[in-house]
């Protein structure tokens, strides 16, 4: 896997050969990831551990099944992306949310007891060509479920895409909230209605517990360039790429669609009709009281051109705060 990450991140890959030798030569070492492992290997692990006989060979050929069919999809996210690159008309899309961004991102002590206002950015990224594009709002603009996700992706196909593309191939997590829904299908289906190049969508996801992809490196870099700069979420965003800069784009209220009103009923698909696709949202969302107060105490903080921001978001006393990490799920 790191080697096949390494070949589509960059344009002209040195041989294995090479490659070794470089990573020998200056004493580098891959870390072991010690987060964030799969919980189904975790247990099968421990099954395996602490049984014997047949009971062991099960379990030692659920493992391997269950590995098998996680490269699987490795495997053929880079054969989809060779082919890609040959043929011209099809494009890899990797795209996946990045964890919430704290809004105004302070050092200063004083922030750290405070709510902040949560920014989110589902990153995309045309692995054909490497570039990235940001799908950035914040909470109080709109949520981050399905049809966050649908709308953002919608807004790629019918505004981003190169004109020469007929074919898209999608890759992502399966987490049924965000990605594996009817409403990015009923998406996908208006779009191949509304943008007439289109020949076949395909939305492949990974194995639950396997699902390390191209966004989790834009992810790191938005990350690692945070801790080196106080600018705002989406200027640092922007300042991020090597070789190509990450595009932000920003998503507003009347950019969020409800692709779920296009379903008469369970899996029953209305006629589509976008000019009768209603919005997700009727305005701007308030935050709670809570959250108006904290941030409000940290104007003094903050650049006085971007405190009218936070003092013009509304707010409500019958919101209630919800950490962002206990509603966060990658289809485990
Ligand atoms: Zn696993």
């Amino acid at each position: 896997m790191y080697k096949s990450c390494y070949r589509e991140s960059i344009d002209n890959p040195v041989s294995l050969t090479i490659y070794s030798w470089v990573f020998k030569a200056q004493n580098l070492s891959f870390k072991t990831p010690s987060l964030d492992t799969c919980v189904k290997c975790d247990t099968l692990h421990m099954k395996i551990k602490f049984s014997e006989g047949t009971e062991r060979e099960e379990n030692e050929k659920l493992m391997k099944n269950h590995q098998k069919r996680a490269e699987k999809v490795y495997d053929k996210k880079s054969t989809d992306r060779a082919l890609s690159i040959e043929t011209r008309d099809t494009v890899v899309l990797a795209f996946d949310l990045q964890q919430c961004l704290p809004t105004p991102y302070l050092k200063s002590g004083a922030a750290f007891y405070k709510h902040p206002l949560w920014t989110y950015n589902l990153a995309l990224r045309d692995c054909t060509t490497n570039t990235v594009y940001c799908f950035m709002w914040h909470e109080a603009i709109g949520g981050r479920g399905a049809n966050q996700i649908a709308s953002c992706l919608y807004y790629y196909i019918m505004n981003c895409m190169p004109a020469e593309i007929k074919h898209l191939i999608f890759y992502s997590d399966s987490c049924s909230g965000q990605n594996k829904n009817i409403h990015v299908v009923c998406m996908f289906l208006l779009a191949v209605r509304n943008n007439p190049n289109i020949h076949s969508i395909t939305h492949n996801f990974f194995v639950a517990g396997h699902t390390h992809m191209d966004c989790d490196v834009d992810h790191a870099a938005i990350e690692r360039a945070k801790k080196k700069t106080s600018m705002d979420n989406y200027q640092l965003v922007r300042s991020c790429g090597k070789k190509n800069k990450f595009t932000v784009i920003e998503m507003h209220s009347d950019l969020f669609l409800d692709f779920a009103s296009l379903l008469k009923g369970p899996l029953q698909q209305k006629k589509i009709d976008e000019k009768c696709l209603p919005h997700s949202y009727d305005g701007p969302i308030p935050i709670s009281d809570e959250k108006k107060r904290d941030l409000i105490s940290l104007l003094l903080l903050i650049n006085p051109s971007a405190r009218s921001f936070y003092t013009d978001i509304l707010s409500n006393k019958d919101i209630q705060d919800e950490h962002p990490l206990l509603n966060n799920s990658d289809g485990d």
